[in-house]
């Protein structure tokens, strides 16, 4: 077994209304390139930055606080050096650590500090685009503490639990950006940069492990290299030879003042700290005597969890947690949707349960009617009413599918008679489909059963 490291650098971009040094928007995405700007974040000669955005740190703090770390009473902010055209000083502002020595389950985590995104250049077209310098960014840095890809995939999900708990990071596409450090038996270690995804850092770090495995097997010796993730071929390759910290010549920044963190603000934080996945799963799997994989699978989103906790108190709680992470949870990751984001009222799912559970709905006409709600959002009883997927009770209608079928069949009943009894399977098979699911299949099976009998 080869013997596997990893430790983590993580990006995250806060969420914020104004840039980090500046009173710039942060929308970005939406706007036209270099709308968002100012002489302070398109660094132009003689401008001065702004202190440090408030919000920025807060939720800075939020997030090192939930990652139980301690918090420095001051830091500084530095000048990281780097020529590059998206960056037009010349130099990135990142501070020191403010939090430092916390931990995520047993994943210690070195530190947390604060960055500035820099502008975009597109390197084909030869453009740049500033709008995005200037949006607040943290740092997480792990020990190297996490012996398999799927070690980091678990902690990358918490993570990502957290941060929408705590409702403070950007959550679109490449809001995060991680680099991945990974050697394998103690030798060097290489470093995966910029990867764009969670899911990302999982790939390479799968691929990284087994390029290590093939260079030492065949005689040769892993070299400390900085690496890129191609995102198409799920690989890495070479960038350049790692540089190390005398090559940013980092620089106290003379312009921002040092931060100064207040020891009663960090306590009012401290204290207004919603609960978290980790404790939420707790205490969901003791409360509702749900099955502890299934507490976790609901608390990964809050909207998600406070669904479950509530439908909960009027139906059997695994019963619900079991619909949830099944139907629900499958349509919702079909169309790369949160429960939040997917406009789905707690009302409607609620109903549709309750219509399952009593037996209004097949499985099929269930999943139908979800599918539906998705579109039509409106009562699911409604929508299953419409689209004639209630079940009927309705003997005289299923005796009259049973009747077409058993009379339309006259081979398989043959075959059943003789003692197939697959046969009757698939002619109670076909009034299933043609009743659209709409009936119990044991109530079918006894009235074709019961149609056979009479024929003789
Ligand atoms: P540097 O100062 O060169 O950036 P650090 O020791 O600060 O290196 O570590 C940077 C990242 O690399 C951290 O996330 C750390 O957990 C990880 N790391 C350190 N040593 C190893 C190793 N031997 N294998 C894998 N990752 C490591
Ligand atoms: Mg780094
Ligand atoms: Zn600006």
């Amino acid at each position: 077994m080869v013997n596997v490291i990893i430790g983590l650098e993580i990006h995250v971009q806060l969420k914020t209304k104004s840039k980090i040094f500046c009173s710039c928007p942060t929308n970005y995405r939406d706007v036209e390139p270099n709308e968002n700007l100012c002489p302070t974040c398109a660094a132009q000669p003689g401008s001065k930055p702004f202190g440090l955005n408030k919000t920025a740190l807060d939720n800075l703090l939020k997030i090192a606080l939930a990652l139980n770390c301690r918090i420095r009473d001051s830091s500084i902010m530095q000048r990281k050096h780097y020529l590059y055209p998206d960056n037009p000083s010349g130099y990135q502002r990142t501070s020191k650590p403010i939090g430092a020595e916390g931990n995520l389950g047993t994943i210690r985590i070195r530190e947390v500090h604060i960055e500035e995104d820099p502008g975009r250049y597109e390197l084909r077209e030869g453009t740049v685009d500033y709008n995005r310098a200037g949006i607040p960014l943290i740092e997480i840095v792990t020990e190297p503490d996490m012996r398999s890809p799927e070690d980091a995939r678990e902690f990358l999900d918490e993570l990502s639990a957290i941060l929408g708990y705590l409702d403070v990071a950007r959550d679109e596409p490449g809001s995060m950006r991680a680099d991945a450090n990974v050697s394998i038996d103690g030798g060097t270690r290489v470093e995966v940069k910029n990867i764009n995804s969670f899911s990302g850092v999982v790939a390479a770090l799968a691929y990284e492990i087994i390029r290590q495995q093939n260079v030492v097997r065949r005689g040769g010796k892993v070299i400390m290299e900085t690496r890129h993730f191609e995102e198409a071929s799920n690989s890495t390759t070479t960038l350049r030879k790692k540089e190390t910290e005398e090559d940013y010549r980092y620089l106290p920044d003379p312009d921002v003042p040092p931060i100064s963190v207040n020891r009663a603000h960090v306590a009012e934080l401290g204290r207004k700290m919603p609960e978290l996945p980790r404790a939420k799963a707790a205490r969901l799997s003791k409360d509702f005597g749900i099955r502890p994989e299934d507490a976790w699978i609901l608390v990964a989103e809050v909207e998600i969890a406070n669904l479950f906790e509530r439908m909960a108190k009027r139906a059997i709680p695994q019963k619900i947690a079991l619909w949830i992470r099944g139907p629900l949870k499958k349509q919702l990751n079909y169309r790369e949707l949160t429960l939040k984001r997917s406009g789905l009222k707690e009302e409607w799912l609620s109903e549709l349960f309750g219509m399952f559970e009593a037996g209004e709905v097949s499985d099929k006409g269930m999943e139908q009617t979800l599918i539906a709600l998705f579109e039509k959002k409106k009562s699911p009883k409604t929508i299953a009413t419409e689209m004639d997927l209630l079940m009927t009770k309705d003997t005289k209608e299923i005796g009259r599918i049973i009747d077409t079928v058993v009379e339309g069949n006259p081979k398989s009943i043959a075959d059943y008679k003789a003692g197939n009894e697959k046969a009757l399977n698939f002619v109670v098979g076909n009034a299933i489909k043609l009743l659209k699911g709409r009936a119990d299949s044991k109530l079918v099976r006894e009235l074709v059963l019961k149609k056979i009998k009479e024929k003789k």
